[in-house]
């Protein structure tokens, strides 16, 4: 499988994938590059997947389907307003189907939007606005509960899985982390090596076990980060879901 990030706006990668003679790209916000990279590379594109609704996730699917014939496949949302095989995915249980040889699973995982789908290809996972590394998706239509039940759910993939968010915000995510954590010395060395890597390129993809040990928002049932977060809250936490909910309000109001 080879997977490629193509640049977009600021920082968003639309992600390009060949295997098992299948092109497809997850959340082209903008056709252009892709077409420049398709032309450039001498391949057809056969699938088009969407996480969610937003602008910069599905902006180029018109002109990128007029050019290439490629078939789109995204969540049921009437704001897509793009030709689109719509999928109703469950919040439980991956979903599997074929894209001729490809196994593809599918999940919903509502909190940054409510829809957004996960995809998960043969131990890659691209999960849009969801999950970042070190960080994870604002709340726009959804709560706090969803998205944190979303996540907790990524969680169960394997932690040789790797991940494929849509944007580049490690950086910016490490800056929070290390606010929240200042003394956790994994984070630290997953930051160190996170910013030597983006001297080079994308951070991303990163290790979904290492997510796991590092991004407080995957550890909101640690001992450890309740009482930093109710420490920089203010604010008394119980449980699991609270500390989530008090993360994501710091997160909101961090300027770092
Ligand atoms: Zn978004």
């Amino acid at each position: 499988m080879d997977i490629t990030p193509i640049p977009a706006f600021d920082d968003n990668y639309i992600w390009l994938l060949q295997t098992a003679g299948i092109t497809l790209v997850i959340d082209p916000g903008d056709a252009q590059p892709v077409l420049a990279h398709l032309q450039t590379k001498g391949l057809a594109l056969d699938h088009i997947l969407l996480t969610h609704f937003h602008y910069d996730h599905v902006d180029g699917v018109q002109a990128l389907t007029e050019s290439t014939g490629a078939t789109t496949i995204g969540p049921a949302d009437p704001r897509l307003r793009v030709p689109c095989e719509e999928i109703q995915a469950n919040t439980e249980q991956w979903q599997t189907f074929g894209l001729g040889n490809l196994e593809v699973n599918v999940l919903s995982v509502p909190g940054h939007t409510v829809p957004h789908l996960a995809w998960y290809l043969n131990g890659h996972l691209f999960c849009g606005d969801t999950l970042f590394s070190l960080g994870c998706g604002r709340l726009f239509d959804g709560t706090a509960t969803q998205l944190h039940h979303s996540l907790q759910q990524l969680c169960r993939l394997p932690d040789d899985t790797l991940v494929y968010p849509a944007h580049e915000y490690t950086l910016a995510n490490l800056r929070f982390a290390l606010h929240i954590l200042p003394d956790d010395a994994a984070l630290q060395a997953y930051g160190e090596k996170l910013q030597q890597r983006r001297q080079r390129g994308p951070t991303l993809p990163v290790l979904l076990g290492e997510e796991k040990r590092c991004n407080p928002f995957l550890r909101c049932d640690e001992p450890m980060v309740q009482q930093a977060v109710a420490l920089r809250s203010g604010q008394a936490v119980h449980n699991a879901l609270e500390c989530f909910t008090l993360l994501r309000q710091l997160k909101d109001r961090f300027r770092g």
